[in-house]
């Protein structure tokens, strides 16, 4: 623990918590999260950049490029010539654990209609029951003209819920809990009155009353989500609840600290990579071990050789929550490495490489809340326990950078409405702003 723990962060803590809060509720799924992400970055007059077509950068130019819909770089570049380049990059996820509508979900029982689901990434399966689920995603369909085409979809209001079983039935459900993911998680969609309305149906009908062109439907990445929109809790609103903090908390905050260094132009190209599957490890075409990032880095310096010059003055921060310190379980930390909520961001360190974090990198966050003023904690598992990881090594092993792991203190990871505290987030604000800013370090 470092410095006060009741100083207040300098930016506006309610206006970017409320921003935060919207974004969230807003980005069901990372095809909606990037969408949202875009939508903040026209508005401050980044170009998109396809990454099919020739790129002719402008020294200060603001541009993005998205990769599936659902991963997404943007970029501020430097005012130096490019072989002699560097980049301060921010990396964080789009994905977080859900349960995903599997392709023919069909299943009748009784009269009810449930959709099977698979079991996307880590998810703690108890905390989704007896939750008003909605339904979001991208679908792909032939339209009227027999062409290809995809949507967004969001049904927003609550079309399912996975009941719990009574406690009258499983009375020793509160001393062992399992949860059989195949058996007890399908949510239950409807109780039926036409039996051949199935899920297919049900998605084509919704996306004509959208206004799409829809004759067939193709295929469609689908995720629940609860339906309960994030909140302050706590006596003064110390905290905030809610789904997805892992980790578009981390995404909203980075754009935020990007858009508020704009003002500050730089030598260094100035990069943020909110990147999809972190959830599931990273290995696809758009997760942090896929080419995404290497390819956009190697084409703002234009030749092969530039780019290994500018990798080796780089430096990424990868943001992604950690784990506070929760008081019903404090055996569960390391008793001088355990974070506390609204006391500023987090270092993660892990001797065998689960953070990319060294003391190098480590020194230079710190040093960045050292000067402002910005608490900061250091995260490190107990030596009797396994540790999670992040985008960090990957993009490092990936593309030879170095990485300090970071990221807010938070409870529940990866539950269907997760905890933080509200000053974190500004603090990492101030952090990712003064990190672009900064020609110095
Ligand atoms: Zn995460």
């Amino acid at each position: 623990m470092k410095k006060n723990k009741t100083q207040t962060p300098h930016l506006s803590q309610d206006n970017l918590n409320n921003e935060m809060m919207s974004f969230i509720a807003n980005s069901p799924t990372p095809f909606h999260a990037v969408l949202n992400l875009q939508e903040i970055l026209k508005v401050y007059q980044f170009s998109e950049l396809k990454e099919s077509e020739k790129w002719d950068l402008k020294q200060n130019g603001r541009y993005f490029v998205t990769k599936n819909d659902s991963s997404l770089a943007a970029f501020v570049v430097g005012n130096r010539p490019a072989q002699k380049s560097s980049f301060k990059i921010i990396g964080a996820h789009t994905d977080s654990p859900n349960l995903k509508v599997k392709p023919k979900p069909d299943k009748i029982f009784k009269n009810f209609h449930q959709l099977g689901v698979e079991v996307y990434g880590g998810v703690l399966l108890s905390t989704w029951f007896d939750r008003d689920l909605s339904l979001a995603g991208r679908v792909h369909f032939e339209n009227k003209k027999g062409a290809l085409q995809s949507a967004l979809v969001d049904f927003k209001s609550a079309v399912a819920i996975i009941p719990s079983l009574a406690i009258h039935l499983n009375r020793t459900v509160n001393e062992n809990q399992s949860i059989n993911p195949q058996k007890e998680l399908p949510p239950i969609l409807l109780q039926i009155q036409d039996k051949n309305n199935d899920f297919r149906n049900i998605l084509a009908s919704k996306l004509s009353k959208d206004g799409y062109p829809v004759s067939k439907i193709l295929d469609f990445e689908l995720s629940f989500y609860d339906k309960n929109p994030p909140a302050f809790v706590g006596l003064h609103d110390d905290f905030i609840a809610s789904a997805r903090l892992d980790n578009l908390l981390s995404c909203f905050v980075a754009i935020k600290g990007l858009i508020a260094s704009l003002d500050n132009k730089t030598a260094a190209t100035k990069v943020m990579i909110c990147q999809d599957h972190e959830e599931v490890g990273s290995c696809s075409h758009i997760g942090a071990e896929g080419p995404f990032l290497p390819s956009i880095l190697e084409r703002i310096c234009f030749d092969r050789e530039s780019f290994h010059q500018s990798i080796k003055n780089s430096i990424m921060i990868s943001s992604d929550n950690a784990h506070g310190v929760h008081p019903n379980y404090a055996e569960k930390y390391d008793e001088n490495h355990g974070p506390i909520l609204n006391a500023g961001p987090v270092i993660k360190i892990n001797a065998n490489q689960r953070y990319a974090t060294n003391s190098e990198t480590a020194s230079l966050f710190a040093k960045l809340c050292e000067d402002l003023k910005v608490p900061y904690q250091r995260f490190v598992v107990r030596a009797d326990m396994g540790c999670g990881s992040t985008i960090g090594p990957l993009t490092s092993a990936n593309v030879g950078l170095k990485v300090v792991d970071v990221g807010v203190p938070t409870f529940a990871m990866h539950s269907i409405r997760e905890l933080c505290g509200g000053k974190d987030s500004v603090f990492l604000a101030e952090v990712f702003k003064s990190f672009y800013s900064r020609e110095d370090l």
